[in-house]
């Protein structure tokens, strides 16, 4: 065994990990990567297919990143955002504030996903019971929702294997239901392989929950203070898509009931939702405004997925990709009216105390700079059109497989579902880890990413070639070949 894996092995527990498993054998240990490749301590070279987590932009060890937290580096890498200002961190939020839903305009810097939403969280709480709205603040969510690994997110969420463990440790939040399509009780359309356009045939029951959800609470003492919703697709649930229109109506009736509209887009930001989303089987359409101009308004591009919809969210979180996928830093955007929420004189006590050590770091407010400036290119636009025509085109190729029952992509977000048997839908169960050995086999030939339960999520860096994208899909393609068939 290398002398590094046998340290991790010693040391160190590996997140969403079952550490009896990872003992059993040598781990991967990466030591560098360049654009969409990974090597490991004995050489052998990977394609990062889910872009570390679904971090990663630009692609590893890019040259423009590098150079600007090098530059940073030469003149401070970190001071303290309590008490002090950095030019990074402001010029960051101006950017942030000016590719954003023109509401949101104040900036509060964190350090990963679940930070960004635990702000959301409490600025939320706290600007509903200052409006007078409710004493005790309540949140809807999505069933599947996942928004983070601490408290206050892990309470937002409703993933039972995850979340169940901790249940006495939570505050309670109401769930409704998501529009998982593929699955969804109400859906009459008949399973169908590539051709996808009798994808959904139903009556929009899922928004008439949601609906009804609203109304439910309209008479009583505490209403929702606000919804809290992960925008175009949920990620953690499964890669789960909303159909075209799903998000602007709920957004709707959140706003209709008074309600906040909070937008977790820790996964969905930053270009990964595409120029317009590629969903029950449509191809991509080019945004009106880009119709018009062709490729030149670059600056006016949709870069987080509510805009796709025309909704102006009052919290917008980002992390992942904010630095590129370069360093741990997060941010919640809002509204002139939840900052002013907070103003007053010292004595009345309306400061929002809450902050981190790290918050607004010069080294990633510098890569998140140099990593929005890429985005907005006329290059980066087109790298990523390209590629997600390309894995839409790809990934047509796994209808061949029995054992792929739905495939859902949204931009550059991919989820491959895999079932027993495509016609009766039935999953495999958990416990065959069936996501973790396709994975495996994946990992063989090169390509690495990571399994939610039985679904295989494909989330490329930009930088992507048609080439590799092909190899990413065919390895997902032999690893499936050799999985059990039902009966
Ligand atoms: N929200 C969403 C939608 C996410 O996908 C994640 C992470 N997968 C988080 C929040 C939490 O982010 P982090 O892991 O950076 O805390």
């Amino acid at each position: 065994m290398h002398p590094l894996s046998k340290l991790d092995h010693r040391y160190v527990w590996h997140p969403f990990t079952q550490m009896r498993d990872w003992l059993k054998r040598e781990p991967i240990v990466i030591v560098s990567g360049k654009g969409t490749r990974l090597w490991d301590a004995q050489g052998r070279e990977y394609l990062d297919a889910n872009s570390s987590i679904w971090t990663n932009l630009h692609g590893h060890n890019h040259p423009r990143i590098n150079a600007a937290i090098r530059r940073q580096l030469g003149k401070i890498a970190h001071s303290s955002a309590l008490g002090l200002a950095n030019e990074p961190a402001a010029r960051l939020a101006e950017k942030l504030v000016e590719a954003a839903p023109p509401a949101l305009s104040k900036v509060f810097f964190s350090d990963d996903g679940s930070t960004a939403m635990e702000v959301a969280l409490k600025l939320a709480y706290e600007f509903a019971r200052r409006r007078g709205r409710s004493r005790k603040p309540k949140f809807l969510t999505l069933e599947g929702a996942y928004h983070g690994d601490t408290v206050g997110a892990v309470a937002l969420g409703h993933i039972e294997l995850f979340h169940k463990a901790y249940s006495g440790l939570l505050f309670r939040t109401d769930k409704v239901m998501a529009p998982y399509c593929y699955r969804f009780l109400f859906n009459r359309a008949k399973p169908e392989r590539a051709d996808a356009r009798e994808y959904r045939k139903c009556n929009w029951e899922c928004v008439g929950k949601l609906e009804q959800k609203f109304a439910a609470q309209k008479k009583q003492a505490d209403p929702y203070a606000a919804f809290v919703v992960e925008p175009l697709m949920q990620g953690a649930a499964g890669m789960i898509p909303q159909p075209a229109g799903w998000l602007r109506r709920a957004a709707e009736i959140a706003r209709a009931h008074g309600a906040l509209l909070i937008a977790d887009e820790v996964m969905t930001g930053f270009g990964r939702t595409g120029l317009g989303a590629v969903r029950e089987g449509e191809r991509p359409r080019e945004p009106r405004h880009l119709q018009k101009s062709g490729l030149a308004r670059t600056l006016a591009l949709p870069l987080f997925a509510c805009q796709h919809e025309g909704v102006q969210p009052d919290f917008m979180a980002l992390a992942k990709g904010l630095t590129g996928g370069y360093l741990p830093m997060a941010a919640t955007l809002t509204t002139q009216a939840v900052f002013d929420a907070f103003l007053g004189e010292y004595d009345e006590f309306k400061t929002f105390f809450h902050g981190h050590s790290f918050t607004g770091n010069q080294l990633g407010a510098a890569a998140g700079l140099a990593s929005l400036e890429m985005l907005q290119t006329t290059g980066s636009l087109r790298a990523r059109q390209r590629l997600e025509q390309t894995l839409n085109h790809e990934l047509q190729t796994l209808w061949r497989c029995p054992n792929v029952g739905d495939i859902r992509q949204v931009g550059l977000v991919v989820g491959v579902e895999l079932v027993r048997d495509w016609r009766t839908r039935e999953p495999f169960d958990l416990r065959a880890r069936v996501g973790i050995r396709v994975c495996e086999a994946m990992a063989r030939q090169g390509v690495l990413t990571r399994p939610i339960g039985n679904v295989v999520v494909l989330m490329p860096p930009y930088c992507t070639t048609p080439a590799e994208a092909r190899r990413m899909v065919a390895a997902l393609g032999e690893a499936v070949v050799g999985l059990p068939k039902s009966g």
